[in-house]
């Protein structure tokens, strides 16, 4: 398999070192303030409750979110997704 070698991965979006990948993009990435802020609004309206200090990691986070918030985490994905073509391509 060919590409960039993992720390040549950093992210292109918000420029802030960090390597880049699906977590980061869910959880840390700053270029993604904006649609997040939306998604965990969406989650709060649902009644779902933010506080996963007991869910041991991000991955487990995900998969909390999408079995209670389905659409929301599709929606947020997509909005992401958007976000960063838009970045990357436009
Ligand atoms: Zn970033």
């Amino acid at each position: 398999m060919s590409g960039l070698n993992l720390q040549e991965r950093s992210c292109p979006i918000c420029k802030d070192g960090f390597i880049e990948d699906e977590l980061l993009v869910l959880f840390r990435c700053n270029a993604y303030n904006e649609v997040r802020q939306v998604f965990v609004r969406a989650l709060l309206e649902r009644g779902f409750h933010t506080d996963t200090s007991n869910v041991p990691s991000q991955i487990d986070t995900v998969k909390v979110v999408c079995e209670s918030a389905p659409k929301q985490l599709a929606k947020y994905v997509m909005y992401c997704i958007e976000k960063r073509m838009d970045a990357l391509y436009k």
